[in-house]
């Protein structure tokens, strides 16, 4: 991939050849088009060989708020960025491809806008979240190309570190009778909190004395009560429980919960909440745009509330954070909610949180997918407020597009049938060279031996051919067999097969025609339709490869509700021994090849050991589900 910028006289536009395809984003326009119409350009094309985004942004309406509010100058603040964002996972689990969106939009409009964003662990659930989660969550991160770090300065923040100041600022807000605390029993609130289109009712507690309120807060710190007996809630209004809108009728801010947590370990037996707990880290941090998905829209006015009440107390200095929505990656044959991903592990229906089939991030790069790839697909599918199903094909596309011009290329026989040259003599191998890529000559040649014996696929062979079929076929009373050229190496004549007692076919045995070597002048003599792939029986790697597929056969596997185990695909992952190039027992963990004909594969990350990788399929070469 090839990242331009070009200076226009008028504007600023970005450019990016993947492939044949171009993208271009121009300030204001977005362009998706064809080589040309930027090609003549090219005069002025200066290269950015320093850009670190994989693609160039797409203008979205995240951006055009951004934007505007550059050009209004709404977070101008002395030496501070105008753009801070963040991307903010409870490390309760572990990220997955939607999670990727978000940080692609988080992090990549922090690094288009030279602002930052910051990795923020929400932790306020200590029941489920662990230091474990934290650390693959980073690391996951990292893996995707994001930094938190600007200016030597590392922006790695947890909401538990803000303890302190969310408790005293709940103080502040029952003192100024904006909150309190509420007794009721949880069957009792929870009927109080009515339905929707129903009006609730106001708590016998809602007019508690802030002193007596604080007093029992205080109380609740302290570890008098036991879980679940008082929490703390906000009044917004007088009218508040007759909100439309659920979210705001008098929210809980805090709880008692008598739990461990993973950093602040018992030093607290009351926890916040994350509404409550989510702006105010916001402020704190000098966000200006907390970017997050659709279903917190109904949550904004409780965001903005809080902020503007705290700010009026004098906590925060205008301008606060604001909040922007955007919709939710949904990817057809997935299913993406943790929980949902939780019960395929504990149920043991795949290998763990990174087995190659799961739509985690660690198991998207386990599978063989790059990190360029994934921020490809990101930008491919863009920002909206739109909810829509994205089709797993654009993922797979964007990682043949992705991987198409960087991966070496290899040989390898999957499903193997013996070839035997009757007039090549035994013993001897004749050095045959192909371009490890074969529209890249820089990266050089690869060489292996043609020999006696080969491996070639099974499919290559067929006793009665259907019509159209090119490869080895028998002769026949009146027909010599085909003719068919091993890539590289020589033209062929099928001669006859073996089949064992079971009527098996376990050979074929062909002549070679020493005149006919790729490369050499006497090659183009002949013409032949077929052209096959081999490795030299005597010289091939004897691998382990695992051929993956999706996981569910159904496109939407949970929609409405459905068993999304009834939807399991049963050939997800089927296990061969393959025949490999000579040299690929060297490949290393996330090495990727394109097996030709086959799809791209890389060295398994987990299982592969020095001199005897195995190989997961990241992708065939086409898309097989249409
Ligand atoms: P899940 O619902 O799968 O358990 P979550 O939303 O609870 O995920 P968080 O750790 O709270 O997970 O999410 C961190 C951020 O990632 C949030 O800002 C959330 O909006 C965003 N996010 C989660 N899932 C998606 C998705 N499918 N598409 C885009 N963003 C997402
Ligand atoms: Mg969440």
């Amino acid at each position: 991939m090839i990242i331009h910028q070009i200076g226009f006289i008028w504007k600023r536009c970005t450019v990016v050849q993947s492939n044949n395809l171009w993208y271009g984003r121009g300030v204001g326009t977005v362009k998706w088009g064809l080589p040309y119409s930027f090609k003549h350009l090219s005069m002025s094309i200066e290269k950015n060989s320093a850009a670190p985004a994989a693609t160039a942004p797409s203008s979205n309406f995240l951006r055009g708020i951004v934007d505007a509010d550059l050009a209004a100058g709404t977070h101008d603040r002395p030496g501070m960025p105008s753009v801070i964002t963040r991307f903010p996972p409870e490390p309760n689990g572990y990220l997955h491809i939607g999670h990727a969106k978000s940080i692609c939009v988080n992090f990549g409009i922090a690094r288009d806008y030279n602002g930052r964003c910051h990795l923020r662990f929400d932790d306020t659930n200590p029941a489920k979240e662990e230091q474990e989660y934290v650390d693959t969550i980073m690391d996951t991160v990292k893996w995707l190309g994001f930094s938190w770090e600007q200016g030597g300065e590392e922006y790695l923040h947890y909401a538990s570190d803000y303890f302190e100041q969310l408790y005293q600022m709940a103080e502040y807000l029952i003192n100024q009778g904006l909150a309190y605390v509420d007794s009721q029993s949880a069957d009792d609130m929870a009927k109080n909190r009515g339905n929707f289109g129903t009006p609730g009712t106001n708590s016998p507690f809602r007019d508690r004395a802030p002193a007596e309120s604080l007093a029992i807060f205080r109380d609740m710190r302290a570890g008098k009560y036991k879980d679940g007996e008082h929490i703390v809630r906000v009044k917004m209004a007088d009218d508040s429980m007759a909100s439309p809108n659920m979210n705001l009728r008098d929210p809980a801010i805090y709880r008692i919960r008598h739990a461990h947590h993973h950093r602040t370990g018992d030093a607290w037996c009351i926890y916040p909440m994350y509404d409550y707990t989510h702006p105010i880290s916001d402020a704190l941090e000098n966000i200006t745009h907390s970017l997050c998905t659709l279903e917190f829209a109904d949550h904004r006015p409780f965001y903005d509330w809080l902020l503007e009440t705290l700010s009026a107390g004098g906590f925060f200095t205008q301008p606060v954070p604001r909040q922007f929505e955007f919709s939710r990656l949904n990817l057809t044959y997935l299913v993406m909610s943790k929980r949902k991903l939780r019960q395929l592990v504990d149920e043991k229906i795949v290998s763990g949180w990174d087995d190659p089939r799961m739509p985690t991030l660690v198991g998207l790069r386990r599978r063989g997918y790059t990190p360029e790839s994934i921020q490809l697909f990101c930008e491919r599918i863009g920002v909206s407020k739109a909810d829509a199903w994205i089709d797993m094909s654009t993922l797979e596309g964007s990682l043949r597009d992705d991987l198409d011009p960087k991966a070496p290329r290899a040989a390898a026989v999957l499903r193997p049938l013996k070839l035997i040259v009757d007039n090549f003599p035994e013993g001897e191998s004749i050095e045959c060279t192909a371009p490890v890529h074969p529209h890249h000559p820089e990266m050089g040649t690869r060489s292996f031996p043609f020999t006696k014996e080969l491996w070639i696929e099974q499919e290559d062979f067929m006793e009665t051919p259907v019509k159209g079929y090119f490869r080895f076929t028998p002769p026949t009373a009146d027909k010599p067999g085909s003719r068919v050229r091993l890539k590289y190496g020589f033209i062929t004549e099928c001669t006859g097969f073996d089949k064992d007692a079971d009527g098996n076919v376990i050979a074929v045995h062909v002549n070679y025609f020493e005149d006919s070597k790729s490369g050499t002048p006497g090659a183009d003599n002949y013409k032949v339709k077929g052209t096959i792939t081999w490795v030299s029986a005597a010289h091939a790697v004897e691998a382990e490869v695992r051929l993956y597929d999706r996981l569910f056969l159904d496109a939407n596997p949970d929609a409405g509700g459905k068993d999304f185990k009834l939807a399991l695909n049963p050939n997800a992952l089927e296990t061969v021994t393959a025949y490999l190039e000579p040299g690929l027992e060297n490949a290393v963990a996330d090495d990727r090849f394109q097996f030709e004909r086959h799809g791209y594969f890389v060295a398994d990350r987990v299982d592969s050991t020095p001199g005897k990788p195995i190989f997961n399929r990241v992708t065939t070469l086409k898309d097989s589900w249409k």
